[in-house]
């Protein structure tokens, strides 16, 4: 009967040890968050922001993903930056021989997508794509189609996530790129619930707009869907993301955020 006893106890120890190790790794798992660079990780010396340089550093300190905008000239050429104008020249109804001069903050040429995406190529970082809203539509949705076809051209598919603020725009990428690629929604204004017919992989909001709505992270989960949030600064800001279970935090301080979840 001792005997027996033994057998049993021990059994019992060690389904009780492999219930704690699933249970750990489910919460490890559930918690993981990750580290998207904002325009790159440029606020360092010699970068700016949606430069190579940026692109590069992200990659050097293992973030996760690096974002960066994109725009299309009038006559065809995908272009990383910010704001609709270069240097007082609109992107959307320049010609691309009146940009490709120009210089960024740091020196460095206005960079082309396919720059970037070929300097990202090298590298391990995600690269997510954020497509601009364009003034016209069938320019963004040639930009969209032209975006995609440079990615699979580049044979980048597995390594690229689509951003935009556009509504329609967000419908152009999901159609036009290939099945399970992800592709999040900016604006803030739609509910998990019906951003999920359209197929996106998630939320990619604000923090102001998240602090206000804080049950669409459930929300967004329970749907299978993940949440994104940015432009998370501050330790509090990040504190709230990391507390409430975000999962993949947008930032300009990424070494701040990576010392956070480290800890
Ligand atoms: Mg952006």
């Amino acid at each position: 009967m001792g005997f027996h006893y033994y057998f049993i106890n021990a059994f019992f120890t060690i389904m009780r040890k492999i219930l704690f190790i699933i249970a750990l790794v489910a919460t490890v798992a559930a918690t993981a968050q990750e580290v998207i660079c904002h325009r790159g990780y440029w606020d360092t010396d010699g970068s700016a922001q949606n430069s190579i340089l940026a692109l590069i550093k992200a990659d050097s300190i293992n973030a996760w993903g690096s974002e960066f905008d994109v725009w299309m000239t009038a006559d065809g050429t995908l272009v990383v930056n910010h704001d609709e104008s270069f240097q007082g020249i609109t992107i959307e109804t320049a010609k691309w021989k009146q940009l490709k001069n120009l210089k960024l903050n740091n020196g460095e040429p206005l960079p082309t997508l396919e720059k970037m995406l070929k300097c990202g190529k090298k590298l391990n970082t995600k690269l997510i794509v954020e497509m601009k809203p364009h003034s016209i539509k069938s320019h963004e949705h040639e930009a969209a189609k032209k975006i995609v076809n440079l990615v699979k051209k580049l044979k980048l598919q597995e390594r690229v996530e689509y951003i935009t603020f556009s509504y329609q725009g967000m419908k152009w990428l999901k159609e036009l790129a290939p099945e399970g690629t992800p592709v999040y929604y900016l604006n803030g204004e739609l509910s998990p619930t019906q951003l999920a017919p359209l197929g996106m992989a998630g939320i990619d909001y604000n923090i102001g707009v998240m602090r206000e709505h804080p049950q669409w992270i459930d929300e967004a989960h329970s749907l299978g869907m993940k949440v994104n949030v940015w432009t998370v600064n501050s330790l509090r800001d990040m504190q709230w993301c990391i507390n409430y279970g975000v999962d993949f935090i947008t930032t300009n301080a990424p070494e701040q955020l990576q010392q956070l979840l480290n800890q």
